[in-house]
């Protein structure tokens, strides 16, 4: 077996850091074994000989990735589902990936039948996707496997559902408070200093606050509002 480095403890061949290496006895002979850190997240321990002659480069994840794609080639054209999968695997095992604190970092798993091939993910999932749909976990604290996924809306969608349009209103001194839902009345006095009286069910209710104190304060009604002024019946005076 040809030696191609001398990795030890601490070093990182393939995706595999070292934690340590202690030596093993198998009864007539003993081995170096080698503890070591998966990318995946996975621990594994292969003979350290193994790692120095370049045969064992990671947990086997390796193996399965570049014979999952190869698969995936020949056979699946849905790329859809190829992009899916590639995301899951990703929050769940790739640390420097921007959610993986809330996925990997949390425990949270691929199942092993899932974690093993692209192609028996797309078996299992196939029927059951829907164009336009995300892959969510029913319980956030499990792991991804057949019993625990389902397909929800694009989350793009509900936040765009979310936004509401903003509320404007046809009258002076009168804005909608989206977040207490109530209209609220006010107005500027001769300094240009806002004066509030409060927040009303009704936006009738609160035009007709505003102008009674605009009229109150200045003397007169807010200029140019004579149509909403008989609306409001406060065209007398
Ligand atoms: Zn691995």
């Amino acid at each position: 077996m040809r030696i191609k480095n001398s990795a030890t403890t601490g070093d990182k061949v393939g995706r595999l850091r070292i934690k340590e290496v202690y030596q093993k006895d198998f009864g007539t002979y003993k081995k170096k074994v080698a503890i070591c850190q998966c990318d995946c997240g996975r621990e594994t321990s292969p003979n350290l000989s193994d790692i120095r002659s370049g045969k064992t480069v990671s947990c086997g994840c390796y193996n399965n990735d570049i014979k999952a794609e190869r698969e995936f080639k020949h056979g699946y054209a849905d790329t859809k589902l190829y992009s899916v999968y590639r995301g899951m695997m990703a929050r769940c095992y790739q640390v420097d990936h921007k959610s993986y604190h809330n996925y990997g970092g949390r425990g949270i798993e691929v199942c092993e039948r899932w974690f093993e091939s692209v192609i028996n993910f797309v078996e299992d999932v196939s029927d059951l996707y829907v164009d336009g749909y995300d892959m969510d976990r029913i319980n956030n604290d499990g792991c991804y496997c057949l019993e625990n996924i389902r397909w929800v809306p694009r989350k793009v969608n509900l936040r765009n559902k979310r936004k509401q349009p903003k509320v404007t209103s046809k009258y002076k001194f009168v804005s909608y408070d989206s977040f207490r839902n109530k209209w609220k009345s006010y107005m500027l006095d001769s300094d240009g200093k806002q004066m509030n009286f409060g927040r009303f069910n009704s936006e009738v209710e609160a035009a007709k606050v505003s102008y009674s104190k605009f009229k109150e304060y200045y003397g007169f009604w807010p200029p140019y509002c004579e149509d909403h002024l008989s609306e409001l019946g406060l065209s007398e005076g």
